[in-house]
């Protein structure tokens, strides 16, 4: 049946174009295919004609072609009476060429057309059948693989195909850059011919992955060049799936991370070293402030001695003065010592029962005898005793220091608040001044060893270690320490930890 539709049976006599084709066959072939009789009008077309055009051409108006506009390959416009298929009726012959098509609505499609003429049983021609087969997918697929291609050539990256039993089926450029090898001399070849000996067995684990269709991801490894060297690379591998998806091969991609390597093995050497200075500075810092520790207390304890026996109230008074100094110069050397316990994990705690209001009473009044230009409030929210177990000399230091803070960094206000309050399982301390601030940015390096904000220049005397210490004793109580600022709008330091030291 097809046959009759498609052909004249060979015992039918054709003598136009008419007898070769009806419409209803032409529309189940599914390319544009169209006629022409003999003087190039438009006899019959198809669906898929008309699909490709853009518009409905008229029969029997329209010559050599339905399409809006065409031009050659060249995207030079083509009249009609030049298209393809009135060249093929011309000279009567089939001819094969590639046009563009424009549609109405602007759309351009690489078609190629195949006029042939058809002749009636005396042979004469009787007209053309121009089948149009469009390209714009098969050129698509051409450019995007060749852009692939490109990309591949170009990338600093060696990129490389190999079958799931480990042959080079492809090397790009980078690859013969990488490892010494032209293309030339490793297709075919294993890909162990890039492994160390001593690695043979990723080769299995990463073939393993790729057959259960797994992507090995950035592994760090080493691979030998074709002179034998040794380099660093970072590599990726992912299972190559053929038109049906099943695995044929893996494509891989190593990146020469040598430099990235050697980097961070010589930061890993200067961290080490930096870390070997640091503690012999924090060996010399202790040994230092032990040593000089020693002759101050016996210097200290002379001078009280002379205190004592001095009659003149003028020459006792400097004297005084000059063991409060000590006192002081020994009060820095202890935190410096307390700095180097700390580094070396020798600061022990030595917790015991004690009142925290007395204490606090006590710190408010030693400090408050040397401080006339502050009024130190003590507020206490506590309902019933104030008995916790911790280590009262440290709990002491952190108080002095805090205090001593809030005194030194307000020196246009004339009052310092210390307050005391409980909550279900802990104490809560706080220090409030209403000096200069701490800005944002700054209130967590603030208790970093060393640390003091630059910008307060010579004017506030330091060492930048009360803080590292304060925050140090209190987290070894279990608690934390912080502050509650703003630059110009004083500050205030809290402290909070458990009513018993759990020593661990
Ligand atoms: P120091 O006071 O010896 O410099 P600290 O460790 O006690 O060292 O304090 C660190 C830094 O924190 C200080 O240099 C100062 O800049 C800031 N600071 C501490 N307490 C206060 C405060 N009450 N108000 C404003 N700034 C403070």
């Amino acid at each position: 049946m097809t046959e009759s539709l498609f052909s004249a049976k060979p015992s039918q006599e054709i003598n136009k174009i008419g007898d070769y084709f009806s419409g209803e066959f032409l529309d189940k072939i599914p390319v544009a295919v169209y006629s022409c009789d003999a003087s190039g009008n438009l006899t019959a077309f198809n669906q898929a004609s008309v699909a490709l055009w853009g518009r409905t051409p008229e029969i029997g108006k329209e010559k050599w072609s339905g399409a809006f506009k065409i031009f050659n390959h060249n995207g030079l416009v083509l009249s009609p009476e030049r298209s393809p298929m009135a060249k093929a009726l011309k000279e009567k012959r089939a001819l094969i060429e590639e046009i563009i098509i424009e549609k109405a609505n602007g759309i351009k499609c690489h078609v190629l057309s195949h006029p042939s003429p058809l002749f009636s049983s005396t042979g004469e021609i009787i007209g053309a059948v121009d089948t149009l087969i469009d390209l714009t997918e098969k050129n698509a697929s051409e450019e995007k693989h060749a852009m692939l291609a490109a990309i591949i050539e170009s990338s600093d990256d060696a990129i490389i195909s190999k079958t799931l039993e480990g042959k080079i089926t492809s090397w790009n450029a980078a690859a013969e850059y990488m490892f010494g090898y032209k293309e030339h001399e490793v297709l075919g070849k294993h890909i162990s011919i890039l492994i160390p000996k001593s690695r043979l067995q990723e080769e299995d684990t990463i073939i393993t992955n790729i057959k259960n269709g797994t992507k090995v991801d950035h592994f760090e490894t080493i691979r030998i060049t074709k002179s034998g060297r040794e380099i660093a690379i970072s590599l990726t591998v992912s299972p190559i799936k053929n038109s049906r998806g099943v695995i044929i091969g893996a494509s891989k991609i190593a990146r020469d991370i040598s430099v990235q390597v050697a980097a961070q093995e010589q930061l890993q050497l200067y961290n080490s070293e930096l870390e070997k200075m640091n503690s012999y500075k924090d060996e010399f810092i202790g040994m230092a402030s032990h040593e000089l520790k020693t002759p101050l207390t016996s210097v200290s304890l002379y001078l009280q001695m002379l205190a004592r026996s001095l009659s003149d109230e003028a020459n006792k008074k400097f004297v005084i003065r000059s063991v409060n100094q000590i006192n002081k110069l020994s009060g820095l050397i202890s935190d410096l010592l307390d700095v180097s316990k700390v580094q070396s994990g020798k600061l022990i705690l030595r917790p015991d029962h004690f009142d925290l209001v007395e204490l606090i009473d006590d710190v408010v009044e030693i400090l408050q005898e040397t401080n006339r230009t502050h009024t130190i409030v003590f507020e206490k929210e506590l309902a019933g005793a104030g008995t916790i177990y911790a280590d009262k000399h440290r709990v002491e230091q952190v108080l002095i220091n805090l205090l001593n803070n809030a005194i030194k960094y307000s020196p246009k206000a004339d009052r310092v608040i210390v307050k005391l309050s409980t909550t279900a399982d802990r104490v809560r301390v706080e220090v409030k001044d209403f000096g200069i601030g701490v800005p944002i940015e700054q209130q967590q390096r603030i208790f970093d060893r060393f640390y003091r904000i630059e910008e307060l220049g010579p004017a506030y005397s330091g060492l930048g270690i009360g803080l590292y210490l304060s925050s140090e004793i209190v987290s070894r109580h279990g608690g934390k320490l912080w502050v509650e600022s703003a630059l110009g709008a004083g500050s205030t330091f809290i402290f909070e930890f458990p009513f018993a030291l759990t020593i661990q």
